[in-house]
């Protein structure tokens, strides 16, 4: 039997305390920035990993000569922190193979560290001018926020999170299911697009699913959200009703989409508990929010 409980949202639950007090108080941030202080090694944005599989740590006397530093927050008395990238170190801002690697091998704690601090400096590495007037910018409240340097601007920048809608949408015990040209072979997954301004979560999962697969909806509920930093998306889970069957999908986003029942789903996901691809469909990994919408609506159906 499947238990949603079970299955941990990943990128969420870090361990370490975000100490807002510290952080807009530039001495007590200078105080804790010791040279023994914690330093996150990264390779541009993506992990080191030491050889047992967690995460490689070490000392703020390693930074990187003038390298901005990001407090990602306390664990116990230590602080720890994350040196901003060159922009020319980035890459990518979607999940490349060195994260889908950590993601297999980190645990819980550990990958909520590097999802929040992966999110942050790739932010404050794309957002090093101010918006408003074109100045450069410095990182400032120990990384959670920017300041523009022009006096006469002195705009302040924030982090970005950028919501997104991502839904497992029923019709009489069977599922909604899409994949787009870039998946793995046989993947098929729930469908999701980025809340637009003047929308609520609701307004987003019907518009989303309409575009893409033609299908109106009804009784949205919210499941379940996931911090996912590629580069900075909140997934927010919802489930919906459709009482629509005829699939009419948006070429430009997907390349199909069928219905799943619930038998389906289950012996999909339990084949890649085993690492294995299902009989219908090869499932989408748990540590994506998907999988977990996928065993919620399974579960629910007893
Ligand atoms: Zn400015």
């Amino acid at each position: 039997m499947l238990r949603l409980r079970e299955i941990p949202i990943a990128f969420s639950g870090s361990p370490l305390d975000r100490a807002d007090h510290v952080r807009s108080d530039p001495a007590a941030l200078a105080e804790l920035a010791t040279p023994d202080a914690r330093l996150l090694r990264l390779d541009g944005l993506a992990p080191v990993l030491v050889d047992e599989g967690a995460l490689e740590w070490t000392t703020l006397a390693d930074a990187p000569e003038g390298s901005e530093l990001v407090f990602l927050g306390l664990d116990g008395a230590v602080a720890c922190f994350a040196p901003v990238p060159p922009p020319t170190a980035l890459g990518t801002p979607h999940a490349g193979p060195a994260n889908w690697a950590a993601m297999s091998v980190l645990g819980a704690d550990e990958l909520a560290i590097y999802g929040s601090a992966r999110a942050l400096i790739s932010w404050h590495a794309r957002h090093r001018f101010c918006a408003m007037c074109g100045a450069p910018t410095v990182l400032a409240k120990g990384g959670w926020s920017r300041s523009c340097t022009n006096a006469a601007c002195a705009t302040e920048h924030f982090p970005r999170v950028d919501p997104v809608t991502i839904m497992s949408v029923e019709n009489d015990g069977k599922l909604l299911l899409g994949r787009q040209p870039r998946f793995p072979a046989g993947r098929y997954t729930t469908l999701a697009g980025f809340v637009e301004p003047g929308e609520t979560i609701e307004e987003a999962v019907a518009r989303e699913t309409f575009e893409e697969a033609g299908v109106r909806v009804r009784d949205v509920t919210y499941v379940a959200s996931q911090p996912w930093p590629f580069p900075s998306s909140l997934m927010i889970g919802c489930h919906a009703h459709t009482d629509d069957t005829e699939i009419v999908i948006d070429a430009t986003e997907l390349e199909d989409a069928r219905w799943f029942t619930r038998d389906q789903v289950a012996q999909a996901l339990e084949a890649g508990d085993r690492g294995e691809v299902g009989e219908a469909f090869n499932a989408p990994p748990k540590h994506a929010i998907a999988h977990v919408l996928l065993r919620n609506w399974v579960e629910q159906g007893g």
